[in-house]
Formats: structure tokens, C-alpha cells, sequence
């Protein structure tokens, strides 16, 4: 693979902007974003889907691979039309647009569909792979929503109260709501004009983070209550970890998506430069969340174990006990002290 870009080239954002323009309003267009999708997958490409509907382009669907499950918290989301589960999914769209997709392994079933028709990434994550024909990769934005905001504003539609909530949920939740280190001006610069348009941030905020079901809580409570704290790991700077089973989730009677906000109150531990959540998805098949606070880039220790991410932040499909999962991220922690 080429050099990881940092910014998209003019030539690149000209390419894209121009592939959407030679389309005929009947044209079918795919969006797609990575399976388990977050905010910022969502946000994006529902936002970026609104925005094509604006322009007057009648056949667009969303869609992701794996499990056709929206996480409760994004069920309002505008937009949500659109998306259909992948066996729905255009097969011979005329563009396919693809967000927040780091890697072609994040699009499962979709892969081939993605790869080998006309494609645009829109994405920020450094470890991007550049599986598009085209390839809007910033690696300096804060969510895949600047980028996709940047190419709507190129292609000159204007933001509208249903376009700025989807991308502003995507802004918010991958910026940890505005708190994380790619948290520029301009990212408020954005944010402002995506309030402007009469979204609520108050209601947004209450909706997407300060919600949750009695047995997520519980469920929470029992979770943090296993961590384990490792202070001689990544060379002293200490690493703390924790795990959830399938059959946690049954007996509080959870959603696996609940689960993925519990690297905050892990990552917020001040013995530990390293935070890392186990999360078991099916027979001895695990999703790792790694959090850094600065000494560790934990996408090199996830690229090492076949998965992706940013400097401070990570993930990758683990397999066997979580004591072997943590055993392998404490092996290569050392080696990618910053
Ligand atoms: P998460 O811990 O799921 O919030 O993910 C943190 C970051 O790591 C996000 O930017 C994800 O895109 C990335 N990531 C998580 N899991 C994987 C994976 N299996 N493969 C590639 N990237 C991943
Ligand atoms: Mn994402
Ligand atoms: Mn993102």
C-alpha cells in the first residue's frame, strides 16, 4: 500500500466531487459504513445521504455488513429511510460512497461490492488502506463528518436542520463530545454552523450519551467491577483492562452495542496510560476497544493484531480467553512506546 496521506489532495477532492456531478438523478447510489456502526458511521453517511436527495438524486440506499442492527440510541436519526439491510444494497450502483472504513476488512460481506465497482472513501482513520477508486482520507479530522461536510459544501448544498443533526451526532461522539485532541477550531467552526441550522445540541447529548436502559447500568456496575489494573505494563506507564461475555449481556438483557461505551469510564484511570475493553461477539470471537492517553500508539498495537484505528484510540477482532487477548496487546505494548 502507498504512503498513509494525511490530507486529501485538491486533484482528490475534484475526483470526487466530479463523480457525483456526472450522475443522472435516477442513478443508483450505495452508501455504505462500517459494520457495528457508531456515530460517526451512521452520522455521516446518512447525513452525506440527505445531502444527495437535496441535489435531487432519487435512488440512494444506506446500508452495513453484519448484523441490520442500529443501535437504539441512533434509531432517530434522520435519514434512516435510506438504509437497507446489505442484501438490499444496489448491486450495481452507479457510485458506491463508503464512510469511516478504515480497511475493506471492516466491510464483511460487502467488500467485494465495494472494491469492485466505482468507489469513494470518505474517512479519517491513519491506518487507511486507500481500497477506493477515489480516497478522501484525512487523517487530521476529528470524524468521517468533516470530510463528508467538506464535499457537501463543494458540491453546494446547503445545511439543513436534518443533514446538520446526522453529522453533528457524528461529530460529537468521535470527538468524545468535543473533548478529544483533533478537536480543532475549525471542528467548532462546524459545529456552529450545524447548530445555526436550529438543531438542538441539549436534546442530541441527552439522547445519544446520557441515556440508557436500568439493565446497561447494572450491567456497567459489574463490568468496571472485574478491571483488572496492570502497572508494570507498556514500560511502567500501566495498563488497565476489562471484558464482557455474551452471557452478561443475556442476563441483564442488553444489546452488544451498550457495551461500547464502557472504554470511557476504564480509559478515565489515572494509573494507566493503556485502556483496553474485551468484548466477546460470538464462539471465542472478541471486539478489543484500546484507549491511549499519549506514551502508547495503540492503532500499531490493532494493526498488529489484524485490526485499525487512530493513535489514541483502536480495535481489533480478538480470538481465545480474554487473559490471552490482553496477554497479546501487553507483548506489543512496549514496543510501541511513543
Ligand atoms: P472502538 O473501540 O470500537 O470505539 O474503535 C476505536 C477505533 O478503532 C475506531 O476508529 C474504529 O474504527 C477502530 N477499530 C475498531 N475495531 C476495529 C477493527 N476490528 N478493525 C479495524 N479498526 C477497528
Ligand atoms: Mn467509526
Ligand atoms: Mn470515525
Amino acid at each position: 500500500m502507498t504512503a498513509v496521506s494525511h490530507r486529501v489532495s485538491v486533484a482528490e477532492w475534484a475526483a470526487a466531487a466530479d463523480a457525483v456531478r456526472g450522475l443522472a438523478p435516477g442513478d443508483e447510489i450505495q452508501l455504505i459504513c462500517h459494520v457495528n456502526p457508531d456515530g460517526d458511521a451512521l452520522g455521516s453517511m446518512l447525513g452525506f445521504g440527505l445531502g444527495l436527495r437535496r441535489l435531487g438524486f432519487t435512488r440512494v440506499r444506506a446500508t452495513f455488513p453484519g448484523q441490520f442492527e442500529v443501535p437504539v440510541p441512533y434509531q432517530a436519526l434522520p435519514g434512516l429511510d435510506m438504509l437497507v439491510p446489505a442484501v438490499e444494497a444496489y448491486r450495481e450502483a452507479r457510485l458506491i460512497l463508503i464512510f469511516d472504513v478504515a480497511a475493506e476488512s471492516r466491510l464483511g460481506a460487502l467488500a467485494p461490492l465495494a472494491v469492485e465497482g466505482f468507489s469513494v472513501v470518505l474517512d479519517h482513520h491513519a491506518s487507511n488502506t486507500r481500497f477506493g477508486r477515489i480516497n478522501l482520507v484525512d487523517a487530521r479530522a476529528a470524524a468521517t463528518s468533516v470530510v463528508a461536510s467538506s464535499l457537501l459544501d463543494r458540491l453546494g448544498v446547503p445545511l439543513d436542520a436534518e443533514i446538520a443533526e446526522c453529522l453533528y451526532v457524528a461529530l460529537a461522539t468521535d470527538t468524545g463530545s468535543f473533548k478529544f485532541d483533533l478537536t480543532t477550531p475549525a471542528v467548532h467552526e462546524l459545529a456552529a454552523r450545524l447548530i445555526a441550522t436550529g438543531i438542538s445540541p441539549a436534546d442530541i447529548s441527552r439522547r445519544i450519551f446520557d441515556t440508557r436502559p436500568f439493565g446497561a447500568m447494572k450491567l456497567a456496575g459489574e463490568v468496571l467491577g472485574r478491571a483488572q489494573l496492570d502497572r508494570t505494563a507498556a514500560g511502567g506507564r500501566g495498563m488497565v483492562w476489562t471484558y464482557a461475555t455474551l452471557s452478561d449481556l443475556e442476563r441483564y438483557e442488553q444489546r452488544p452495542y451498550v457495551l461500547d461505551t464502557l472504554i470511557d469510564p476504564i480509559r478515565s484511570v489515572a494509573e494507566a496510560d493503556v485502556a483496553v475493553v474485551v468484548k466477546e461477539t460470538g464462539p471465542s470471537e472478541w471486539a478489543v476497544s484500546l484507549r491511549s492517553k499519549g506514551a502508547v500508539d495503540v492503532s500499531a498495537v490493532a494493526v498488529a493484531l489484524g485490526g485499525g484505528g487512530h493513535r489514541l484510540a483502536a480495535g481489533f477482532t480478538g480470538h481465545g480467553t480474554p487473559e490471552e487477548i490482553v496477554k497479546a496487546v501487553r507483548d506489543l505494548l512496549d514496543a510501541n512506546l511513543t
